[in-house]
Order: structure tokens, then sequence, then C-alpha cells
């Protein structure tokens, strides 16, 4: 583990973008935190904080010595991997047919992968690219784009040393500190006099850009500082999520009367769906332009709280509100499990903060959990 200063922050965006990255980082933009294309340190957040509850999120001013002093922003990493709308081909009418014109030489092509550095990336959303993984590249079927895009990152985690409103990661073990899958780890660390990280690399390519940076060795009280920060903000979690036996309990329970109370409140907006980092849902849609000589492929998320979403010829398998928010929660922490041998949730909280009526899905399955008609342990 080393150590550098803030200022040597500047050095790595450089080393990064002189390998060719676009490098892609938290900003903030008009009243939130987006992660876009930052050329520079002075890009960052420097000195913002965000306050996050059930339907609230605010930034504030924080501690200038801080980089990184947010938590979270709306929007996660998927958008790189997996964009909202991503057009799978164009193609023009002929004589004889249709001829696709998406050949890389033509000028109308879909979007290329480019070689994208994420910077501050949070443990938690570090999980969540795990998760992604396993469905476009791990199972039975592989995407493409996704593929080509994945093989073009490099990662830099920012572990948090202060938990937002709305985290529950320590309950899925996914943060606050990530323990492998980056190429490098920084820890911001603050201090009076200034603020500094502490860095340490988890792959050749992450160690050979390390190799540049003006560092030195940590100390060991800075390491033992860094531990200290992690616990803390583990302990400071203000909600946790029971893991223990919810697949079945969830699974065995469709019925329980505590998905009527949640419908009778959510509004089916979808929102959850959007801010989650590893909902993957799309939608595909032919387009023609008027003259019916051009059309496109579009692939475009789409969320199981949409009507369109399980309509099958003559009407939507989850027609209400009730159905459709059960999907969501048992498919995140009940089927997902089945499927790819883990929880769909990381305990991001982004669904928490960004819905409208402050739904908590920690604290519905707790509601499930408690007189749920399970017999336990499942066979
Ligand atoms: S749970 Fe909340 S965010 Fe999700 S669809 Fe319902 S109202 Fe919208
Ligand atoms: S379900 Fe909610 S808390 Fe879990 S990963 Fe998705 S947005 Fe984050």
């Amino acid at each position: 583990m080393d150590r550098i200063e803030h200022s040597v922050i500047d050095s790595l965006l450089q080393a990064l973008q002189s390998r060719g990255y676009v490098t892609i980082g938290p900003t903030a933009r008009n009243g939130a935190i987006v992660c876009d294309e930052i050329h520079s340190a002075s890009d960052l957040p420097i000195g913002i904080t965000d306050e996050q509850s059930p339907a609230t999120y605010r930034l504030k001013s924080g501690n200038n010595h801080l980089s990184f002093g947010y938590v979270l922003s709306p929007v996660s990493w998927k958008r790189f991997l997996v964009p909202p709308v991503l057009t799978l081909f164009k193609a023009v009418k002929t004589s004889d047919g249709f001829r696709i014109t998406n050949e890389t030489s033509a000028p109308d092509t879909p979007p290329q992968p480019r070689k994208l550095a994420f910077i501050g990336v949070r443990p938690c959303d570090l999980q969540a690219l795990t998760l992604l993984d396993k469905v476009f590249l791990g199972d039975r079927y592989t995407d493409p784009y996704y593929k080509a895009q994945r093989e073009q990152l490099f990662l830099i985690v920012v572990n948090c040393t202060k938990a937002g409103g709305t985290c529950f990661c320590g309950s899925m073990g996914t943060g606050p500190t990530a323990k492998a899958g980056y190429d490098i780890a920084l820890t911001e660390m603050d201090r009076k006099e200034g603020a500094f990280f502490l860095i340490d690399s988890g792959s050749e390519k992450g160690a050979e850009v390390m190799r540049e940076l003006d560092r030195r060795k940590a100390a060991p009280e800075e390491i033992l500082a860094a531990d200290e920060a992690s616990v803390r903000t583990r302990a400071s979690m203000g909600r946790t999520l029971e893991t223990d036996h919810l697949k079945e309990i969830l699974a065995d329970n469709p019925e329980h009367p505590r998905w009527d109370v949640v419908a009778g409140r959510c509004l089916t907006c979808a929102n959850c769906t959007m801010v989650c980092p590893t909902c993957f849902c799309s939608t595909v849609e032919d387009v023609t332009d008027l003259t019916g000589k051009n059309v496109e492929r579009v692939r475009k998320w789409d969320s199981c709280f949409t009507m369109d979403f399980s309509y099958i010829h003559g009407g939507s398998v989850r027609a209400t509100p009730k159905s459709r928010y059960r999907q969501w929660v048992t498919h995140k922490l009940s089927s997902w499990v089945d499927q790819y041998g883990d929880f769909g949730c990381v305990g991001c909280g982004r669904c928490i903060t960004w819905c409208p009526v402050g739904i908590d899905i920690t604290e519905e399955a707790c509601a499930i959990r408690e007189n749920h008609q399970t017999v336990l342990p499942h066979p």
C-alpha cells in the first residue's frame, strides 16, 4: 500500500489519457453528481457532498479537502456498458430486400467501444459490474457490445469512508471497501493539513500505471486509519438487510399481505429500476423513417414496472402494481440467486433515494420476513 498526495490525481489522469483512455469520473452538474468525461482533477466535485434519505437527494458544501466527499451518484456505471439506447444495426431498403449498413466503414455505424477509465467506482458499484458480467458474459449468451466495452475498461475504485443515508452495502457484503476486481484502489484520507490518498493496485495494468506516479510507502498508522474508517463507515449505516433464508422466504410468500400494502404506495414509475446499477432489462424497437427506406433496430432500457414489459398477445401478465413490485423484489433477492448464484442487489440504496414515495427495499423485505409462511430450512 502506497500514499500519494492529492495533487498526484492529475498525473494519474494524464497517465491514463496518454494510454488512450477517456477518463470518466464524478462531476457536479445540475444539482447532482454525474459520471462523465473529466479532463483534470479540477473537474472532480471538490468540496461537495451529498445528502440522501428516502425520496431525498441534495448536494451541499462539504469538506474542501476532499474530491470524493460525496457518497454515490444517481448515475451508475452500467450506462457505459449497457447504454440506455443502443442502435444494434441500421439498414436501407433495396430492390430485393434490406441491406445492413453498419459495416465499420459506413458513416452511421452503431457506437464503437472505447478505452474508458472509470475514476471513482464505489465498492458496491464494482460488485454491480461483477453481477452484470454474469448476466452479459457468463450466461448462455454473450452480449457482444458489453463484452467489447468491458474488455476496454480501466477501473479505479474509491473506497468509502462515509456511509450515505440510504446505503446498506455492509449487509450485502459489497462494501465499504473493495476487495478485488479493480485495477487501482484509492482511499481518500482527510487530514487537517490536507487530504491524501492511499493507493494500491489490483492488476498488472494498474501496477504499471502506479509506477509512473510520485508516491511513497504508506505508514502503518495511515493504513490502520483507513481500516478504522472502513469499520466506522460500515457501523454507521442506518439500515441493514437480513439475508439469511431471504431467498426462500420471498419465494414462498407470494401472497403475503405486505405486497398489498406496498402496492398501495408504489406509483410504478420505474425510477428504482432506472437508477439500479444491476437492473438490465431492455426492449427492442424497429424504427423506420418517413420514407420507409431507412430502418434502425434499437435496444432501450425497459423496466418490469411497465405494463408493456410483460405484454403477451392480448394482455399484460403482471397487470397490477402488486405483481410488478413483487416481481422486482423477488427477482433481486430470490430468483436472481437461482439464476446467478448471488443476490441481484448490492445495497447501494439508490432505489430508496430515488423512489418518489420513499419505498425502502430493506423495510419491505423485513416486513415480508415477519409473519412469513415458510418452513425453514428450505428443501
Ligand atoms: S418502488 Fe418507488 S421508484 Fe419503484 S416503481 Fe414504485 S414508486 Fe417508482
Ligand atoms: S435494488 Fe436498490 S439498493 Fe439494491 S442494487 Fe438496486 S438500486 Fe441498489
